[in-house]
């Protein structure tokens, strides 16, 4: 009788899948022997290495690494690397890719401060929580032409920059997350993670700008950055730096490889936040930085008072952030505003649009008696606000209060109720907001078209939210991780069919394995007429339609898809490739409406010059977009917000294809932004769904190595003849050499013998 430790307890499905496949590709062939480095799993302690001291039938003996010895069951042992790999800078070089061994590698080199890891073609960011000592000047430089022997983001924009210039072709630099662990952990219902995405794409731009561009469009670019976050970054539970918009930054190169401009483009700005979030956040940065700093002629000209004072800012119980002083970032802003030649005039007007808004959040009011509408209270809000505009305080009061309907030829005012005239106050800020948001992007692109010579190339720079799953999920997820399924796409398409490819060029015998597609899912999403998007557009354009309406329509004809799940009442589930998200319909038609309030634009068009180029954008904006091909010119007016991403999405993934791609994975290695903690469940999950398909593509049989000797091949395979290493364990391409899995640990043994 002997003390046999448990197997590995299954901690959920993905778990047990993706560790399958790990451990099978891992174990062909695989013979435990004396003396071998092992991984055994305990149940306190997670797995732990250890060394077999012997063997009798399935029977292990383990001497552990803290001096117990205990018996295991061999087929719950797994195969540890040499040592001689601990901390390899490329995941994919380890001899055994089992879940430990993946998990020691990144944590060793974690621990050590080195952040970033190869996993084949992709690059594992995680985030550190701390400073790190990889960004300094000395770096900047060292890593021109540097192999791939060193991970870095600045790596990746070097090979980059090189392609771009051997290929004349338009690189992409495609930075994702995968998704919270959320489907496990206890999260809030908002926002994104915090996994170092911004921050990446941030280092990305500064590097190509150090090198490539002179020192004022370096300074310029540089300076962007603060324009974007103060503009579109908020404080969140999760992050107090988190952006809340995508973006895409197109580094514009001459045709002899030096910077010359930057476009940006941004997607789905959450602008709901500007009038609610959840208690603990804030809203944009640039509120508080403009209350707490604006010089005092301009707090005259907006009559402003401090954050407290607004109900659009005091309502989450959150004004300040620690470790920020609001009053000096908004003079970093406006110097940023200054060094991209943004007019102070337009400067001014952005301002008094943001008093706008929070002067709009101060409009209070009434019930009128025995009636069940409302009037607006006269106060300092709606004259504050008025007076900004510049329209008459009247036609502000009767734009928040009332609503024109057109009944044939017919105008008729209704009256608003209470939650009417809310709603409408809360949509022109939201819509003055998102304009100047918009505005703004246009005048930083025009600042750099300015001084723009002929361009040659360029890098695109994408950094948008990660998947997304709360314990309640609306239009915006249902957005989002729509998005994600069609970048997931562009990924699959890219690394995964092209690896493949590769190898059936080299001659290689390989019977493509299946790897997660999801078209299928895709298709739920965009079918005609029967795909959710239409559906949602269909059931928005009926004036009787409801939430349940929908949900039931969509139960009705979508069930069949695989993707597909109807739950009770208003709520459906979607199986995603990152794991399967429940939706609530409530508010999906309102919000894909996002009625353009006729009064509110037209009291715009009436305004300062600033609210008219709003009012003229929001009408003008329908026309450009129904002018793209795939809608055959059909009338946008019909289509909502959802239609109108897609759209937008296409047009993205469009341009990415035209791309040679480079990919950025970050990975929050802990739930509590902490530095220095590595939590293994919590990295895992993060690897589970992507970068494992990825590792298993481009490991599950051969290992692909490059030589560099004259006759290269030949020599390697004589190299491979003279220590025994089995024909069986290898193939011979055209090119290269493709080894079987745990190979390299069979010819590290060979050499350690010989020594
Ligand atoms: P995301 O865009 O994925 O939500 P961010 O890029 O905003 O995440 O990162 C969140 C926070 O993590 C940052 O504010 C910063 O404190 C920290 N962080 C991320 N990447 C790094 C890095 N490379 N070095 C130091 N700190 C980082
Ligand atoms: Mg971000």
């Amino acid at each position: 009788e002997v003390d046999v430790c448990q197997a590995p307890a299954v901690r959920s499905d993905s778990a047990a899948k993706s560790k399958d496949y790990l451990k099978s590709a891992e174990n062909m062939g695989f013979v435990f022997e004396k003396k071998l480095r092992v991984w055994c799993w305990l149940r306190e302690a997670g797995w732990q290495l250890g060394d077999i001291q012997s063997l009798s039938g399935k029977h292990a003996k383990i001497l552990l690494c803290d001096g117990n010895v205990l018996t295991f069951c061999v087929d719950s042992l797994l195969p540890a690397n040499p040592d001689i790999l601990d901390g390899i800078y490329d995941l994919i070089q380890l001899s055994y890719l089992n879940e430990p061994a993946i998990l020691h590698s990144l944590k060793c080199r974690y621990t050590a401060d080195v952040i970033y890891t190869k996993a084949g073609p992709l690059l594992i960011a995680l985030n550190p929580f701390k400073k790190v000592h990889l960004y300094e000047n000395s770096h900047v430089g060292a890593y021109r032409h540097k192999s791939a022997g060193d991970p870095h983001v600045y790596t990746v924009a070097d090979a980059a920059f090189s392609e771009m210039m051997r290929d004349a072709k338009n690189q992409s630099i495609i930075i994702s997350y995968q998704f919270d662990g959320i489907l496990t952990y206890e999260l809030h219902d908002s926002g994104e993670s915090g996994s170092g995405k911004t921050e990446t794409a941030k280092i990305a731009m500064q590097y190509l700008a150090a090198i490539w561009g002179g020192k004022e469009m370096q300074n310029k670019i540089n300076q962007t950055n603060h324009i974007l976050e103060a503009f579109g970054n908020a404080k969140t539970l999760r992050n107090d730096n988190s952006s809340r918009f995508g973006k895409l930054v197109d580094i514009q190169f001459t045709s002899s490889g030096r910077i010359c401009g930057t476009k940006i483009q941004t997607f789905l700005l959450e602008k709901s936040r500007v009038v609610q979030r959840p208690k603990g956040e804030r809203s944009y940065h640039i509120f508080y930085q403009l209350c707490a700093g604006a010089p005092p002629h301009l707090r005259d000209k907006l009559n402003l008072k401090a954050a407290s004072e607004y109900e659009y800012l005091n309502q989450s119980d959150c004004l300040s952030v620690s470790h920020v002083d609001d009053a000096q970032m908004f003079q970093i802003l406006m110097k940023a505003l200054n060094i991209l030649q943004i007019y102070k005039e337009d400067q001014e007007n952005a301002f008094a649009m943001l008093a706008v808004v929070l002067w709009l959040g101060n409009v209070k009011f009434q019930l009128m008696e025995n009636e069940n509408h409302v009037r607006v209270v006269p106060g300092e809000g709606v004259m504050s606000a008025a007076k900004l505009m510049g329209c008459e305080v009247h036609e502000l009061m009767l734009a928040l209060s009332t609503r024109t309907i057109q009944a044939g030829n017919e105008n008729t005012v209704q009256k608003l109720t209470l939650q009417q005239a809310i709603h409408t106050r809360d949509a022109l800020a939201k819509m003055i907001y998102a304009s100047l948001f918009d505005w703004l992007i246009e005048q930083v692109n025009i600042s750099f078209e300015a001084s723009k010579r002929s361009t040659g190339r360029c890098i695109s720079i994408l950094d948008i939210y990660g998947f997304e799953s709360f314990h309640n999920n609306c239009l915006e997820q249902f957005c989002i991780n729509y998005a994600n399924e069609r970048l997931q796409q562009h990924f699959i398409r890219h690394l995964l069919k092209l690896e493949q490819e590769e190898y059936a060029q080299d001659g290689i015998d390989w019977s493509n394995i299946d790897f997660m597609d999801n078209t299928e899912c895709l298709n739920l999403f965009e079918k005609k007429p029967l795909g959710l998007l239409s559906l949602l557009d269909e059931e928005s354009n009926f004036p009787n339609a409801t939430d349940l309406t929908f949900a039931n329509k969509i139960h009705q004809h979508l069930s069949s898809n695989p993707c597909f799940k109807g739950e009770k009442d208003r709520a459906f589930r979607i199986h995603h490739y990152a794991g399967e998200v429940l939706y609530d319909t409530c508010g999906f038609l309102e919000k894909n409406r996002d009625t353009l309030y006729s009064d509110a634009i037209q009291l715009m068009s009436c305004s300062c010059q600033l609210l008219q180029s709003f009012a003229f954008r929001l009408l003008h904006h329908y026309e450009s977009l129904s002018s793209a091909q795939w809608l055959n010119g059909a009338d946008l007016r019909k289509h909502g917000v959802g239609t109108k991403f897609k759209v937008q999405m296409f047009r993205l993934v469009q341009r990415l294809e035209n791309t040679t791609p480079h990919f950025i994975r970050c990975i929050k290695p802990n739930t509590k932004k902490l530095p220095g903690m590595f939590e293994d469940d919590c990295v895992m999950d993060q690897l589970r769904c992507c970068v494992l398909e990825v590792l298993r593509i481009f490991r599950y049989g051969f290992l692909l190595e490059d030589f560099y000797m004259e006759d290269p091949l030949s020599a390697s395979v004589a190299i491979l003849r003279q220590f025994n290493i089995l024909p069986e364990m290898y193939q011979i391409g055209y090119t290269k050499l493709f080894f079987h899995s745990g190979q390299i640990a069979a010819l590290e043994n060979a050499r350690k013998n010989t020594i």
